[in-house]
């Protein structure tokens, strides 16, 4: 048995290229062919294409059909992979030509469709007119696909991604990299709160779509957008762990000033560390303003701004002025919310 794949591995950096390359090639060919195939065709395809094949049968005399017929069983685990991923599907079956037995026909899902164009847009080598094209193309997809779907993260990321191809906005790389990673929590294992806490981050991880981020925010019906901003105050409250990162002290003082503020979508009920006071206490504040603070969705891992590699961050705090003492940057809000971890490794 080879080692069970996700989502996350094949739009991620995975250390184990070699066995991530096969499936996002199918998935690839798959998503430019946009129709159903038999595995002969897939298979012929590959043979001719993937890398370690042509590799292994160059110069050889062997049969075109045994070459198929000696990676049937490896290409077959890699589209069962898919298949369990819910980004292939057996499309019903047909009557081979020579003994007319049932063969299967096979399709890409919307979801398998979406991540093979996020897979094409993120080749590097191809001239950036192209990359162009096949970004755009990416976005229009998830912009559709995320309208299925009547949940106020996915109505509000539908329109996000509509205005991101309406300005063109999507010319370097940083930006395929937040497909990448959005996209990870969107089919398969579908985890609706990280993909709420990717979408908080988008201001500060990706400082040019700021203002498409608000805009959008603002310009959402008002039931959506209230209900959005709820989800964000649940989960950045949510993310509150009194053992490891609140002071015990003033735990029960932040429960009370938090249920007070329960209803108030647009305030998060936080906690903070003095360094000139000497002294924690729990405070309110505004949700935008929150959104807003460079420093406050830490990242293990990002992209460097200036050689455009992922690389591990440090360790970051963010510091805000005291609503004590007044003075400048010295509470310290406890704690930072990681976020984009393990999908980037
Ligand atoms: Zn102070």
């Amino acid at each position: 048995m080879h080692e069970l794949i996700t989502i996350g591995n094949l739009l991620g950096s995975d250390k184990n290229e070699a066995d991530l390359a096969l499936p996002r090639e199918i998935l690839m060919w798959g998503s430019d062919k946009s129709d159903e195939f038999r595995f002969t065709e897939l298979g012929n395809w590959l043979i001719e294409n993937h890398r370690p094949f042509k590799d292994e049968f160059a110069g050889s005399h062997t049969r075109r059909s045994y070459r198929l017929h000696s990676k049937r069983s490896y290409i077959k685990s890699r589209m069962e992979d898919l298949v369990r991923l819910g980004l292939i599907q057996k499309h019903g079956t047909a009557k081979a030509e020579k003994n007319r037995s049932d063969i299967p026909i096979y399709k890409l899902t919307f979801g398998g469709v979406i991540v093979g164009a996020i897979l094409v847009a993120s080749k590097t080598s191809q001239a950036s007119s192209t990359q162009n094209s096949a970004t755009a193309r990416a976005v229009l997809l998830i912009s559709a696909y995320l309208k299925l779907n009547k949940v106020s993260t996915f109505l509000f990321l539908s329109n996000f991604f509509a205005k991101c191809e309406q300005e063109q906005r999507y010319g370097d790389y940083g930006f395929i990299h937040l497909l990448r990673v959005l996209f990870s929590h969107f089919t398969g294992e579908f985890n609706l709160r990280q993909a709420r806490i990717a979408v908080m981050c988008i201001p500060t991880l990706y400082e040019d779509l700021e203002d498409i981020f608000f805009q959008t925010l603002n310009e959402l019906d008002e039931q959506t957008r209230k209900l959005l901003l709820l989800q964000f105050k649940m989960d950045v409250e949510a993310d509150y762990s009194y053992k490891y990162q609140m002071d015990i002290e003033i735990a029960k003082e932040w429960e009370i000033m938090r249920f007070e503020n329960i209803q108030n979508y647009s305030k998060v009920t936080l906690s903070g560390y003095c360094q000139e006071c000497k002294l924690s206490y729990p405070f309110v504040m505004d949700i935008f303003s929150f959104i807003r603070l460079p420093d406050i969705f830490a990242v293990e891992h990002g992209i460097d701004p200036d050689t455009q590699q992922i690389e591990e961050s440090t360790a970051v705090v963010q510091k805000i002025d005291c609503f004590r003492c007044g003075k400048k940057n010295c509470l310290v809000i406890i704690p930072n919310w990681y976020t984009v971890t393990k999908y980037i490794q």
